[in-house]
């Protein structure tokens, strides 16, 4: 199948646009033709924008008929809004409805990749990721770890939760297209027992780490107080669940010193700029966090952020910049935050990018408004125009599914 259009290309660091087609076959790109825009073409035209699926790496599967709780800041929200949310995964039948409706919204939205958590029990957490891998969307999902500071229906002893995970590393393993995941909630929902335990499974599997990390100030104070005045960062990093495959929420309340020993852990941060806005959890540095050398992702964290589209959390990204009087990221940066930059933070060589021998994760967008040759570069124009009514066509692995 050949898809024509103007290609959105990763190019280090930024994208750019240019004409050309995409050859698909089977669940790959097998031809990227730069150039040549052709009415041979199956699908596209010279105004269509060819990209990669967008990539959200950090969400709630749970949490997607909680969205706009409004008015409550982080522990009020878990405790009144999420928890009792989370406990209707106790069924595992509604988990794996719920899932996929959740994903049916995700493509909908041009994201064809996440990193999600689940719930803490873990049958409705092998339901969402049986739901995922029948879907074809690529990602990880974990079970949410959790034994104390949660009501009891949430709380499971570390011993129990650390098994059930490793049941979950052999059914989907690390790397697969869809994979378990090594997902303690954060620090204050559980002992350091079950956090050292969740460091050593995942380091023994090769598995990536999923966690929250100061989002909220009460927080940050309850896990001073938990855990005898240590950092939230350094805690984490004993327990050894700082490493490369390890992908850390927010990350906002931080100081130099942290900011240093994640990037020699060389963890990641996602960034959810539309999260940290709805529950008045602050702004993330990304100008700091980056000039000390951190990774930095992007992640919707539905329901705390009420965006799915991947675009508008970008454009959350950019409004987070200006606010703090920092040189905001480009459009283009968008563009690429959302594909190639957030495949490669997560070591996801195939994805991400418009190049020969990638999944053909992709997406057909047709705007509906002269884009390509106006006064204002046309990924600007696009990215600050969106209409969700654009994007038109879905692949996951070649295969149309919106
Ligand atoms: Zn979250």
């Amino acid at each position: 199948m050949l898809i024509a259009g103007q290609l959105l290309l990763a190019d280090q660091g930024n994208c750019r646009i240019a004409p050309g087609m995409v050859r698909i076959a089977d669940d790959s790109v097998v031809e990227v033709i730069v150039g040549d825009c052709s009415p041979r073409a199956d699908i596209g035209g010279p105004d269509c924008l060819i990209a990669p699926g967008f990539i959200d790496t950090h969400l709630h599967l749970p949490q997607f008929d909680a969205i706009g709780a409004q008015g409550l800041s982080l522990l009020d929200w878990l405790e009144l809004v999420i928890f009792p949310a989370e406990t209707r995964w106790e069924i595992p039948q509604f988990a794996a409805e719920m899932t996929g409706r959740a994903i049916r919204q995700c493509l909908r939205h041009g994201t064809t990749g996440f990193c999600a958590y689940a719930t803490v029990h873990q049958a409705a957490t092998e339901q969402a990721l049986r739901v995922a891998q029948d879907a074809q969307i690529r990602g990880v999902i974990g079970q949410v770890l959790m034994d104390r500071e949660a009501p009891a229906a949430l709380c499971r002893s570390a011993s129990q939760l650390i098994a059930e995970t490793a049941e979950l590393l052999d059914r989907f393993p690390p790397g697969g297209r869809i994979a378990a995941a090594v997902t303690p909630r954060f620090a204050i929902s559980c002992s350091e027992e079950l956090l050292n335990q969740a460091g050593q499974l995942a380091d023994q599997r090769g598995a990536m780490v999923q966690t929250h990390l100061a989002e909220n100030v009460a927080e940050c104070e309850r896990v001073r107080e938990l855990f005898g005045g240590r950092s939230y960062v350094e805690l984490y990093r004993e327990a050894g669940l700082l490493g490369p495959r390890t992908l850390l929420g927010h990350g906002i309340h931080l100081d130099d010193t942290d900011r240093r020993q994640l990037a020699a852990s060389q963890a990641r941060i996602a960034h959810c700029p539309i999260a940290n806005t709805f529950l008045h959890s602050g702004t993330m540095n990304r100008h700091l966090l980056r000039g000390a050398g951190v990774g930095i992702t992007l992640g919707s964290d539905i329901g705390a952020g009420y965006e799915l589209s991947m675009i508008r959390v970008a454009r959350g990204m950019i409004e987070a910049a200006v606010s703090l009087g920092d040189p905001p990221p480009t459009a283009w940066q968008a563009w690429y935050a959302i594909t190639a930059g957030n495949a490669d933070q997560l070591g996801w060589s195939d994805a991400g990018r418009l190049v020969e021998g990638a999944v053909a994760d992709l997406l057909v967008i047709r705007p509906d408004i002269p884009w390509t040759d106006g006064p204002v570069d046309p990924l600007s124009r696009l990215l600050f125009s969106w209409d969700d009514r654009w994007l038109t066509e879905v692949f996951l692995r070649g295969r149309r599914v919106y």
